[in-house]
């Protein structure tokens, strides 16, 4: 038994777990457990991935295919999108769909359906999947795509681990022309003038916002838009252009150890929105950037989940219909500043329309997106309660990958499921939100 946590550092447990890389070791490890779940890179914030026993994937870490002229690759569920972007960035590929870290899994990716600043043009990752292969609770190991065994590939893709170990995925890739990204930032003066930003460049195939949360009256909602397309081989220089798929080598900075909470009070947080508003002094600009402080600007800062102090943070994400987009920000952002709590980070998205034939888990739905760090405490739960009302009023939800306290019924009002999936794969989260039976 060993304490283990996710990346919110909250809750923490004791629990053992097992990593094996021989299928019929795990089968039989999963055989003889009553309960177990599958844990890639503990990137969830909270305990999505935590039971008494867990299966990590990490040994799981071989690439079994990759073809590079149709852009089809096939590897285990425990190997981590930095790798995978290793190997295929050089031969003109990318992820067709990324989040804000490149640490985790594919199977996590795939377990989280995940999305990214494309789920409005392209969809979630679920979408690029052509096949799984589930180690079920009997043992068996079945091939699953949309034609074989479809059921259980339908409810495999965002179905939070609970179907089974994903053993290895099989992924359809996004053909680019180089690793650049071409970079337009936007600032807006308010969550009105933001909403009409996403508007008018919704046809760029990137787009998220950061937000200043601590910002009030006609300035709630203060952002930059940043919108992004890959860049062509014409548009790079020519010290570039030489190197069109250039793999950059970030020098991690890291938190050596936990800080002291009040490292990161509101007046710091004030200071660094200042500064991050007003770096930018044009109220628009372009630019041409790697893809790596594109989408992975936080990798660079290795255990910044440390910042937040030794109780940890807890992060919260939740989807609101397009319809109550407006009053819904408002009144959440309205609600968040008279919380006295903080959030260092805020980002908003926009999704597209939900995808079809996925877990009913799946988070992504039409509308606005935002997520926010809170420092756990008391008040932060509270805010959060508050804030799940708000979300059930817009008929929207919360994501399950970054939550680590939502109640039963707000999980029963807002997602509209009923999965039963076998017990044995039972989450932490999965008991508290009576999605699984305690075994
Ligand atoms: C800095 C940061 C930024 C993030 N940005 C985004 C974002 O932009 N978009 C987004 O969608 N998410 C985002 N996330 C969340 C993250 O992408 C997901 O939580 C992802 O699932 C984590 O993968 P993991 O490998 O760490 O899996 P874990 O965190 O260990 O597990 C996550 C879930 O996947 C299941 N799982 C993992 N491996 C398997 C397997 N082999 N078989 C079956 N089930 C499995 C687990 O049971 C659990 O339910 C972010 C997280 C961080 C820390």
């Amino acid at each position: 038994m060993a304490k283990i946590s996710n990346w919110g550092m909250f809750p923490e447990i004791e629990a053992e777990q097992i990593a094996h890389d021989r299928y019929a070791e795990i089968a039989a490890l999963v055989k003889r457990s009553d309960v177990i779940i599958a844990r890639g890179n503990g990137r969830c914030y909270g305990d999505s991935s935590l039971q008494t026993t867990i299966f990590s994937t990490l040994k799981l870490h071989k690439f079994l295919s990759f073809d590079a002229e149709s852009g089809v690759i096939h590897c285990e569920a425990g190997v981590l999108l930095s790798d995978i972007l290793e190997v295929i960035v050089p031969k003109g590929f990318f992820l067709p769909v990324t989040p804000g870290t490149k640490l985790i899994t594919i199977g996590g990716a795939v377990a989280s359906n995940i999305h990214g600043k494309n789920h409005h043009t392209e969809g979630a990752i679920s979408k690029y999947v052509e096949a799984i292969v589930l180690l079920t609770e009997n043992g068996e190991i079945l091939k699953c795509t949309s034609s074989e065994n479809n059921k259980l590939f339908s409810e495999t893709n965002g179905g939070m681990g609970l179907t089974g170990i994903i053993l290895s995925v099989t992924l359809r890739l996004k053909k680019i022309e180089s690793a650049y990204i071409r970079q337009k930032t936007i600032k807006a003066k308010n969550i009105d003038e933001l909403l009409a930003y996403f508007e008018k460049y919704k046809q760029y195939t990137y787009s998220v916002a950061w937000i200043d949360c601590m910002m009030k009256g006609n300035s709630a909602g203060r952002s930059i838009l940043m919108l992004g397309e890959h860049a062509l081989r014409s548009e790079l220089n020519q010290k570039k252009a030489a190197e069109p798929y250039r793999i950059k080598k970030t020098n991690q900075l890291n938190i050596p150890f936990i800080l002291p909470s009040f490292v990161l009070s509101r007046i710091a947080m004030k200071a660094f929105n200042f500064l991050f508003y007003n770096k930018q002094l044009k109220f628009e600009a372009d630019n041409l950037i790697h893809y790596e402080p594109y989408f992975y600007p936080l990798d660079a800062i290795r255990n910044w989940n440390r910042i937040y102090g030794k109780n940890g943070i807890i992060q919260y994400q939740f989807v609101i219909p397009f319809e109550k987009g407006k009053e819904g920000l408002d009144s959440i952002l309205s609600t968040i500043q008279k919380s006295g709590c903080a959030s260092f980070l805020a980002v908003l998205k926009t999704f597209g329309p939900a995808e079809q034939n996925v877990s009913p888990l799946s988070f992504p739905a039409e509308g606005y997106t935002l997520a926010m760090d809170f420092k756990v405490s008391k008040r932060a739960f509270d805010l959060c309660e508050k804030l799940d009302e708000i979300v059930i009023a817009c008929g929207g939800r919360v994501y399950l990958t970054k939550d680590a306290r939502m109640k039963k019924d707000t999980f029963l009002k807002s997602y509209n499921t009923n999965p039963a999936p076998s017990a044995k794969f039972s989450s932490l989260q999965s008991q508290r939100l009576g999605i699984t039976q305690p075994a």
